[in-house]
């Protein structure tokens, strides 16, 4: 848990979320300004920054986030998705703590913005 990151917050429970899924390792809640019918964000617990600071030992975590997130994807009725990790603040990231957004419902344009 680190000091005055929201999503260890909302992983302890600190500041409410609407959760889609939640296990030992993983939260799933949807992003407070979805960008699409179905956008949900999936976090690991434990904090990590951003994808660049993933290291050897979070591999099976990280593996964890994809499978669950197609799995809570297709329990919210959407077969075809996009899974997107921003990568610091040029890339679009503004949370820093890993997550990945997970965007369905309706067609989305390729390349993204
Ligand atoms: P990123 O820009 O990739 O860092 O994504 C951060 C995402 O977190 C954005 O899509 C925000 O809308 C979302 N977000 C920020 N605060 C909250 C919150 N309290 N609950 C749910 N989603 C949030």
């Amino acid at each position: 848990m680190m000091d005055d990151c929201l999503f260890c917050k909302i992983a302890a429970g600190e500041i409410p979320a609407n959760k889609l899924y939640e296990d030992d390792d993983l939260l799933a809640f949807r992003d407070i300004a979805p960008q699409a019918p179905v956008h949900f964000l999936i976090i690991p617990k434990k904090h990590i920054k951003d994808p660049a600071h993933v290291t050897e030992a979070d591999e099976a975590l990280i593996g964890k986030m994809m499978r669950v997130g197609a799995q809570v994807a297709k329990e919210n009725g959407v077969t075809d998705f996009r899974l997107v990790y921003n990568n610091g603040a040029e890339a679009g990231q503004t949370v820093f703590h890993i997550h990945m957004h997970v965007l369905g419902g309706r067609s989305l344009s390729w390349p993204p913005g």
